[in-house]
This record gives structure tokens, sequence and C-alpha cells, in this order.
């Protein structure tokens, strides 16, 4: 056992550690050392818990989190890079779930009805909003884990009168919470049940209600949501670091939605009231003009040769086909050939914030050569070519020209508007939006048919000849 002064301290030193794990990650050079801080941070924060006055069954405790960190290793170790965001969404669930367990448990404890009557009331008010946003959070990411996984149709959910339902069940979560407070003793767990089916429907359909192309942001908003979950578990337990952590994750997830919705144009009040996915004009499609050519490799290979400036659109198709280590490959090769090549991220490609810096910082490529969709946009009109690696909708032309498209406003990298595009894919199929895109159909861009590992190999084996 731990005096209460130290625990104090320790939570104090967790909660810098933190701070400065937050500071880490916001770019790619110090991201290694802030997972190291949080690491660090969270060992502190458990022991300074585990030790501190008042628990016990030390032998519980220790089993389940021996068992649970066995499963996370053997989990983490075993996912596939692609298969990171759905990793991502059902971890979020947990953190709801947790909070919606510390809820009923909390309400439960003889403890909590002992307490005076002001403290009383205060601590139901935490209970009942804890288990609210938790139940968001736990259904949310559910079916957000089954969108990415593609177990549930990405296309949006809508139907007539949905926005009166949810302030329906809004009011009538206010006047169970109300009911809750003022109930005896433990008579008002009914209210606690009926308030927690109701915001498991409201998870479900909040997220059900956003198309696919809008999916990116509903990770970072349910990523900030699980925060404010585990910072009202925090205040149910009395736990001041859980507060603060969950109150960090909580706003740093608010600011990543927030940056999400900027990169996609969409307005961050409609996300959270989960109309997001029916931002599209609606109407016919538009039909596709235009005839679409290809190259091959050899060809794409002499195309290269000959081009000064080459820019590459990674997409989440690298991802899947492991392609970061030979187009890095590829990029040393053609830098040797005195050719200027950068590498040009969209905000929002692959299935995670970040996905791509990711993988190309695995591949170790310097991240003076990673551009910013806005940084590179401006520079494409005097590109010779471009390389689009499996990228399908962060390159779709009908973003800025066809106002019946779901992702009509969406910033995307104007490819087409260098001298030559390479669109390198397996075949003409759509991306994660669901939508057919008119830069194939462009005439200054060829597809490359394959897979993008085999097709970069093929390429650096006519480069190198
Ligand atoms: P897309 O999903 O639009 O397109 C990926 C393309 O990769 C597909 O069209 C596919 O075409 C191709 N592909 C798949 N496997 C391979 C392979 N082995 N080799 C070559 N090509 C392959 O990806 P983008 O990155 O362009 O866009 C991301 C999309 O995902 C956006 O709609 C975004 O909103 C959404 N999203 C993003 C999230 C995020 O946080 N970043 C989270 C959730 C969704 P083919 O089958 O023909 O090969």
């Amino acid at each position: 056992m731990i005096a209460k002064e130290i625990q104090i301290a320790a939570y104090l030193f967790a909660s810098i550690l933190f701070i400065l794990s937050l500071g880490g990650l916001s770019s790619q050079e110090s991201a290694k050392r802030g997972v190291f801080y949080g690491i660090i941070g969270m060992i502190i924060a458990i022991l300074a818990t585990v030790m501190g006055q008042g628990v016990h069954g030390f032998v519980y405790i220790i089993t389940a989190v021996s068992i649970a960190s066995v499963i996370g290793v053997l989990v983490a170790r075993k996912v596939e890079m692609t298969s990171m965001p759905q990793l991502v969404a059902i971890l979020h669930s947990f953190v709801g779930l947790a909070a919606v367990l510390v809820g009923f448990g909390s309400y439960m404890d003889p403890k909590t009805h002992a307490l005076a009557s002001t403290e009383h009331t205060i601590h139901l008010v935490e209970v009942f909003i804890g288990v609210f946003i938790g139940a968001i959070t736990f259904t949310g990411s559910i079916i957000a884990w089954g969108k990415l996984e593609g177990k549930i149709r990405s296309k949006p959910l809508l139907y007539p009168g949905r926005h009166t339902v949810n302030i329906i069940m809004l009011i009538a979560s206010i006047v169970l919470g109300v009911l809750f407070t003022n109930a005896p003793g433990t008579d008002g767990l009914m209210y606690l049940y009926v308030m927690t089916a109701i915001a498991c429907f409201i998870g479900v359909m909040l997220v059900m209600a956003i198309g696919g192309a809008d999916m990116p942001v509903v990770v970072s908003m349910l990523n900030s949501y699980s925060g404010w979950a585990a910072s009202a578990a925090g205040f149910m337990l009395g736990n001041d670091l859980l507060i603060v952590t969950g109150a960090l994750v909580g706003s740093s997830g608010a600011i990543l939605s927030i940056i999400m919705c900027e990169a996609m144009n969409r307005s961050f009040i409609s996300v959270i009231l989960g109309g997001f996915g029916d931002s599209s004009k609606g109407g016919e499609a538009t039909a596709m003009v235009g005839e679409v050519t290809s190259m091959n490799h050899e060809e794409v290979a002499d195309l290269l040769k000959e081009a000064k400036s080459v820019v590459i659109v990674p997409g989440y198709g690298m991802a899947v086909a492991k392609a970061q280590y030979p187009i890095y490959d590829m990029v040393q090769t053609l830098k040797k050939a005195g050719k200027k090549v950068r590498f040009a991220i969209h905000p929002v490609a692959g299935r995670l914030p970040g996905h791509m810096n990711v993988l190309l910082a695995e591949a170790n490529v310097p991240y003076d050569i990673v551009m910013e969709m806005d940084e590179i946009n401006p520079e494409l009109p005097d590109t010779d070519v471009v390389m689009v690696i499996g990228a399908n909708d962060v390159v779709n032309p009908g973003a800025q020209d066809d106002p019946t498209s779901p992702i009509y406003g969406m910033p995307v990298i104007e490819v087409w508007k260098a001298e030559k595009v390479i669109v390198m894919k397996r075949s003409m199929s759509v991306g994660y939006a669901g939508v057919e895109n008119p830069l194939f159909y462009k005439s200054n861009a060829d597809m490359l048919y394959g897979d993008a590992k085999d097709s970069v190999e093929k390429i650096l084996g006519f480069l190198k000849a």
C-alpha cells in the first residue's frame, strides 16, 4: 500500500507523461518517443492505482490483468495493418462497455447510497451521464467495426423523421435522468436500464446514418466519445487520473474529428447529430464520359525514365498490397537518376487517420518528401507523372464537379492536373465510398492493372535493367 500523497504525486507525473505522449504523437519524428512516454505513464498509473489505499483482491486483479495482457499482445501481433481500424473501433467499444459496467456497479454499491444528500445527487448524475455516454460509445463502436470490416453495408441508413426520433429519445433520457436521481435507494435501477437501452439504440442509429466516405470522422468521433466515457468512469470511481486521461483522449479525439471534418469539407455539428451521410444532393449518378486506356509495366517504367518530377499518391490499396517497401525502393532508384520524387498524402487516405504516414514511416521513407494535400495540389500542374497507387476516392474529380456524388465537396488530390497520371489498381472497381471515378476516363490517365506490390516490383525491374 502507498500513502495517498504518493499516489497523487504518481498520478500527476503520469498525467504529465500522457500530455508529453500526445505532444510526441503530433509529428512522425517524435511519435516513437510519444509512445514511450505513454507506456511509462500507463505503467505508473496502473501501479499507483493497484497499490492505492483500500484496494483488495490482488490475486483477482493480477490474474485479470495477466490474461488480458496476453490476449492484447496476441491480438495486436496477429492483426494485419489493414485491419487496424477495426481493432481500434472494437477497443473503443470496450471503453464504452467498461463505463456502463462501472456505472451500474457504482449505483449498486452501498457506499454510494450512504453519501450525504447533495453528494449523492451529484454522484447519481455522474453515474447516469457515464452510462449514457458509455452505452452510445459501446454500440456505436460495434457498428463502426461492422462497417469497417465490411459486415454491415457502408451506405447510410436514413429513414424519414429520424431527427424527431433522436430528439424524442434525448428528451426521454433527460426525463429518466430526473426520475433516476430522485429515486430512493436502488429504486432507480429500472430507469437506468431503460436509459441504457435508449443510449444503445442512439449509438447504433448515429453510426448507421453515416455513409462510407464519411467513416473517418466516425472513427475519430468514437475515439473522442471513448475518452469522455473513461472520464465519466473516473468521476464515478473518484479517480482523478482517469478523469484527466479521459479528458485528454476526449478532447484530442474531438480536435481530430474537427480536422477530419475540415479535410472532408463537412460540418462538425451535423456529424455529432448523426446526419452526416446525407450530404450529397442526391439524384442520378453522372454517366462516365471518355475511354479507359491502360499501360503495361515496361511502358510505365519508360515514362518514369523520361519524367523530371514524379508524385506518388498512395491509398488503401497500398496497405492491402503491403507495397510501401518496393515503392520506397523505386523512389530511391528514381532519385538516384536525378528526378524530383514526392509522396502526396490525403488526410483520409486508407482506413485510419494517419494510415499512410504510418506505412511510409514503416518503410523508412524520409518525412521531408511526404507532402500534405494542400502543399502538393498547387504543384501538380507542373508535375510530369503522378502514380496513384491503390488510391481511389481521394483522387476522384467528381468530388469537385459532380454535385450528385456522395463525396461532393470533399477536397481531393488534383492528380488529373499533372501531365500524365498512372492509376495502379487491380480492376475498375470502386473505392470505400462506392463511387465511380471519372479520373480513369480522362485522356491523360492510364490504368496499370494488378496488385500494387507486384506492379511496383515489375516497374522497378525495368527501371534497374
Ligand atoms: P479507396 O478505398 O477509395 O480505394 C482503394 C483502392 O485500392 C480500391 O479501389 C481498390 O481497387 C484498390 N486496391 C485494393 N487492393 C489493392 C491491391 N492489392 N493492389 C492495388 N490496388 C488495390 O481508398 P482511398 O485511400 O483512396 O480512400 C479512402 C477511403 O476510405 C475514403 O472514402 C475514406 O473516406 C474512407 N475511410 C477512411 C478512413 C480514414 O480514417 N482514413 C476510415 C474509414 C473510411 P481494386 O479492387 O480495383 O484493386
